[in-house]
């Protein structure tokens, strides 16, 4: 069988074969490509921002990991969910999380606010969204595992919603990664990833994807904004985003053990008051995480007793987690979250964010009990 996820993952970006037989596929720089007589092009590019080979490559490999039909790559995950947005007609109504990605949410309460109607509501109580749906409703947007408080929201459950009222579910599915969960075999209709997170892995490319379980006319649309609109990944960060695909499922392997393990000791440590992890059994939606979660990812959230100074005197006393914003690449990253989100944030301020990187777990244990201790 080659559709499995770690043969895919090495396997599917090497889309074409040069002369000169490259087991890796080379980084294509050319913006433009050459007619032919009767007009067409046979080498299937015409303009570097419509399609290129590098681009297409790491299109194809995400498609096939997440099990849709196509994905459209974006020069920022940003760029990607504003893209589904665009393509609503104007006036239309959203439905979105009260817990999500601030900077997201910030780009829909300024840019798209004049635009469009949201409601911001808990997406863990699946029995309230029918409540918020209007004539104008056009989507739901959903982000599972969510960012902070890696909130978990039944995808299936929210699936059988919008197909009721015949809605869009997109899913930002970043925590998760594109080897833990596939919503679109879950019911979703668009997965978007930051994919400057896991799937780059190593905090040196910034990306966004979408990928679609039909090629339908919202996702005409959609293409029509990548293409033209132009917010498109260079090709060299798709070389990179291809090249870091090859390892994504077993460093996400690395990423679920070594968060398990964080979650499990922070969960005993006296010093901490709650743990948000969807691995541990203490997590509201543990349940519904085990049933559509191949494994429970790198980010845990974490409250530590006192408040935002107890919290700030952790980060700045951690050696091997770098206190930075971001998450999903292979180093530890820390970071006390309400700072970062800033005033109008609703997360407790004694909250920590982690992401747990792949260096050994007795180390970052022992860091994290020197700073706690
Ligand atoms: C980082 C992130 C985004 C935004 O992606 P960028 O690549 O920074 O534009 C969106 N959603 C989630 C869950 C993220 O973590």
């Amino acid at each position: 069988m080659d559709n499995r996820t770690e043969t895919i993952a090495i396997h599917a970006g090497n889309l074409y074969q040069p002369s000169t037989h490259d087991i890796t596929p080379p980084i294509n720089l050319s913006t433009t490509f050459l007619r032919n007589e009767d007009g067409g092009y046979s080498g299937g590019h015409m303009y570097s921002r419509i399609s290129n080979p590098n681009r297409n490559a790491l299109e194809h490999t995400l498609t096939l990991l997440e099990g849709g039909q196509e994905a459209c790559a974006f020069s920022s995950g940003n760029t990607a969910g504003m893209s589904i947005f665009q393509a609503l007609p104007p006036g239309s109504h959203v439905i979105a999380p009260d817990d999500m990605y601030w900077g997201f949410k910030k780009q829909l309460q300024t840019i798209f606010n004049h635009i469009l109607e949201f409601d911001f509501i808990d997406m863990t109580v699946i029995e309230n969204i029918s409540g918020f749906i209007k004539k104008n409703t056009a989507l739901i947007w959903i982000e599972t595992p969510s960012n902070p408080l890696l909130k978990v929201t039944d995808i299936v459950a929210v699936s059988e919603i919008a197909r009721q009222y015949q809605l869009i579910l997109a899913c930002d599915s970043t925590f998760a990664s594109p080897c833990l969960q596939q919503p679109i075999t879950l019911g979703a209709d668009i997965v978007m990833h930051s994919s400057t997170k896991y799937i780059g892995g190593h905090s040196d490319v910034l990306g966004g994807v979408l990928i679609t379980a039909k090629k339908n006319a919202c996702w005409e649309k959609i293409r029509n904004i990548q293409q033209t609109g132009g917010a498109v990944p260079s090709p060299f960060d798709c070389y990179l985003l291809s090249r870091s695909i090859k390892t994504l499922p077993y460093r996400m392997k690395g990423h679920n053990e070594n968060a398990i393990a964080l979650a499990n000791y922070l969960e005993d440590h006296p010093a901490i008051e709650r743990v948000y992890y969807p691995g541990l059994e203490s997590h509201p939606q543990y349940k519904i995480a085990r049933k559509q979660m191949k494994g429970f990812g790198g980010m845990l959230s974490v409250l530590v007793k006192g408040g935002a100074d107890e919290a700030h005197k952790v980060v700045n006393k951690v050696h091997l987690f770098a206190q930075a914003t971001s998450l999903g690449g292979v180093e530890s990253l820390i970071e006390h979250r309400y700072s970062v989100e800033g005033p109008d944030s609703k997360t407790p301020q004694n909250l920590i964010r982690i992401s747990a990187g792949l260096e050994h777990i007795d180390d970052l244990i022992a860091d994290i009990d020197q700073a706690l201790n």
